[in-house]
């Protein structure tokens, strides 16, 4: 960033203006905004500046601009549109302690003026340094379109209420207020009754939101999906936004959790593989804490939040301690990874029956319907099946399935490094053996789409 964005404090500054043409007239035209005291130095002078000058609004000094012109002067604009005059007006402004910019010459100038979005009080800038000038136009076309042309109303009436304001709390309850204001009261009352509307409307919001009971605090316990960002549901987005807690799993990707309201406070939980486990009483009692303070809490979890994903065990907590919550369901892996290999988890004549299983549980490898899993046809996703690939396999030949029942692996499913592995039951176990991400294992399914994936044929 060789130019760095401020805003500078033009009231009762002295801004000189070293030119009268066109230039000249493109300058003042955004000058003429500011508070700055304005004065334009030229021999001859535009008629719409001379226009401007006797309406009071500048001062004009009709002949060459001179050494003593910039003292005191904060910003010099050389818009002569004569490169040896600006030259010669930006060594004599720069002597005399001024910033100095040379309309058209990046390079010749101290500072430049970005393109403007004004909605005053609240202005944006946008600066290409030079770079893209149809850039900056057209992302100010485009911000012109999507802030409300009552933005600046909105915002100077506002103001004047901060103090007024400030007798709510500071944190969640005030910004609620001025969140309810700029999102819908504001715009709604403006166009009902102008502006003169606006300040009776804050009052009564104000006192509605003074005498508002606490806002109570709510966990919504939310499915991530299985990595991809764009496979959250708009819901689980809207939950993020709105967050003040989010408590997640370590299987979320930090692109998900860039998506979290920027106040939020983010707090890593729950297990990864076989790794170290934050206790779930210590999960619910923070998850109750927080709400109790009143917080947004996001329980964040991956995939579906029912689907091995503890749920009860947390909505139960959340019961007994009286807190308010809601679950928001997300994609499971297995359906992203069935989704990945092209098949679908039912077929008619196939499988009318799908299986999500485990590998394993608290007592160790889990025990299932052997029988109904290794009959012909039969699908099922089995979640944290690496370390039960063994003892699948022994299972389910015992119960008779066929050696050449497809088994696909699906390793880190619809992130960047996910892998697929086209396998055999009596190849499951090498197949399994060096993957160190989530992987689901799809029983009964083979990759339709076999040019996209490595087939890791087992011997059989
Ligand atoms: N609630 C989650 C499952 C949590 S259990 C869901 O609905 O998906 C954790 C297991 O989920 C992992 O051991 C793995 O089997 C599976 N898993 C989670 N994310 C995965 C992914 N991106 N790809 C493959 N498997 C995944």
């Amino acid at each position: 960033m060789q130019h760095f964005p401020i805003f500078l404090n033009t009231s009762g500054r002295r801004v000189v203006v070293a030119g009268g043409g066109a230039a000249a007239v493109a300058k003042l035209r955004l000058l003429l905004k500011t508070e700055a005291r304005l004065t334009v130095i030229a021999p001859e002078a535009d008629a719409e500046i001379a226009g401007w000058a006797a309406e009071g609004r500048l001062r004009l000094v009709a002949r060459a601009f001179e050494p003593g012109d910039a003292l005191c002067a904060t910003l010099v604009y050389g818009a002569a549109e004569d490169a040896a005059e600006d030259a010669r007006v930006a060594r004599i402004a720069r002597a005399e302690g001024a910033s100095v910019n040379i309309v058209d010459n990046l390079a010749g100038s101290d500072f430049i003026t970005p393109a403007i979005v004004d909605r005053d009080p609240v202005t944006v800038a946008i600066g290409t340094e030079g770079a893209a000038p149809v850039l900056a136009r057209s992302i100010k076309a485009g911000l012109e379109e999507r802030l409300s042309p009552v933005l600046g109303t909105l915002a100077r009436v506002g103001k004047a209420f901060r103090g007024a304001a400030d007798a709510l709390p500071m944190g969640r309850k005030r910004r609620d207020f001025w969140a309810a204001y700029y999102d819908e009261v504001g715009p709604r009352v403006h166009g009902e009754g102008g502006a003169a509307a606006l300040t009776p409307a804050l009052k009564e919001l104000l006192a509605r939101h003074l005498h508002a009971s606490e806002a109570p605090g709510h966990v919504a316990l939310v499915g991530a999906g299985p990595g991809d960002p764009e496979l959250l549901t708009l819901k689980a987005r809207k939950a993020l936004d709105a967050a003040d807690v989010v408590i997640h799993d370590r299987l979320i990707a930090p692109e998900i959790l860039e998506l979290a309201r920027r106040e939020a406070t983010l707090i890593a939980a729950g297990k990864q593989g076989f790794g170290p486990a934050t206790a779930q009483e210590d999960i619910n009692a923070m998850m109750i804490a927080h709400a109790r303070d009143g917080a947004q809490v996001v329980r964040l979890k991956s995939g579906d939040p029912g689907v091995f994903g503890r749920l009860d065990e947390e909505t139960e907590a959340l019961d007994a301690a009286g807190v308010a919550w809601s679950v928001i369901p997300g994609i499971t892996a297995a359906a992203a990874a069935s989704a990945e290999i092209g098949c679908s988890m039912t077929r008619r004549g196939r499988n009318g029956a799908l299986r999500l299983i485990t590998g394993h549980d608290m007592d160790g490898f889990a025990e299932q319907d052997w029988r109904a899993l290794a009959a012909p046809g039969a699908v099922a996703g089995i979640y944290m099946g690496k370390r039960a690939a063994r003892f699948l396999q022994g299972r389910l030949m015992m119960h008779g399935a066929a050696p050449d029942t497809p088994v696909t692996i699906v390793e880190n499913a619809s992130r960047p490094d996910r892998r697929e592995i086209a396998a055999r039951l009596a190849g499951l176990p090498d197949a399994v053996a060096g993957l160190d991400g989530p992987a689901v294992l799809l029983l009964g399914l083979a990759p339709r789409a076999a040019s996209r994936i490595q087939l890791e044929e087992a011997a059989q």
